[in-house]
């Protein structure tokens, strides 16, 4: 009998804005009997506040161990590689959550600089930064790769810089290449397949971006389905060097259980 398992990103999988994609909570349903786990690469927000926003839409069968968020995936990451680690973090209360489960605040000396999207920007923010990483033997860690998120500002709908865009002035002001753990880097699908108890041939991926979700399970050998509710729409050209989708879809309605098993034996 083949094995199962899914990583499913939120948004435009999910959700799109503050409103459940139908057709995700029948498919839910459909997998209830697998292990599952969402995969965000949105560090800002908390694990309980990603339930919270998939209760509010109706999706009430997941707990924590359900969420993966780049932030988690960040904060295990460090301290697998640097045990009892120390950071300076700036970014929303999800990354300074998860970082504070593994390594501890550090205003001087801290071993990691490490940026996500949110809030946390300003003048000050970005002059200890720069100087931790100039001066000290701190390295700069970015949560995840995206430069732009969809969502509301001040009650509109807005675009939303992503970490891509708000960790430039220290990757400008201090020369250093930061490392991003978030999808597409395998760090994060390491994680999740970890989470799942699962073999990569086992585990589908079902994501929106194809530069993020599809090519970070791609080179981790996972199968890809791509769905257009989101960022990627039918007819647009589809990114270079990016590895294509197993499948590409227009709604997870179109998934049924056989047919992905199939998929797995092949
Ligand atoms: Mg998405």
């Amino acid at each position: 009998m083949p094995e199962l398992g899914f990583l499913i990103d939120i948004d435009g999988v999910i959700y799109r804005g503050d409103e459940a994609i139908p057709e995700a909570i029948s498919f839910l349903e459909m997998i209830q009997d697998y292990p599952y786990l969402f995969l965000t690469n949105n560090s800002s927000i908390t694990p309980e506040a990603v339930l919270d926003q998939l209760d509010k839409l109706g999706i009430r069968h997941c707990g924590i161990e359900n969420i993966l968020t780049s932030a988690m995936a960040t904060a295990g990451y460090l301290h697998r590689v640097t045990p009892g680690f120390t950071y300076y973090a700036v970014g929303g209360p999800g990354l300074h959550a998860a970082l504070a489960e593994y390594g501890t605040a550090d205003e001087n000396a801290p071993d990691y600089v490490v940026v996500g999207e949110g809030e946390g920007l300003d003048y000050h923010a970005v002059t200890m930064g720069i100087t931790m990483l100039l001066h000290g033997r701190s390295k700069l860690i970015g949560t995840n790769p995206d430069v732009n998120l969809d969502g509301t500002y001040n009650g509109r709908p807005a675009v939303l810089p992503g970490c891509g865009a708000l960790i430039a002035p220290f990757q400008v002001g201090s020369g250093m290449k930061p490392l991003f753990v978030g999808k597409p880097s395998q760090v994060m699908y390491e994680q999740g397949l970890k989470a799942l108890g699962r073999k990569p041939g086992e585990v589908f991926m079902i994501g929106d971006r194809p530069e993020t979700d599809i090519k970070g399970a791609a080179q981790s050998g996972i199968r890809t389905i791509l769905v257009t509710t989101g960022r990627f729409r039918r007819g647009d050209p589809y990114p270079a060097h990016t590895p294509r989708p197993d499948l590409i879809i227009n709604s997870l309605a179109e998934l049924d259980i056989a047919q992905l098993k199939a998929m797995v034996h092949t």
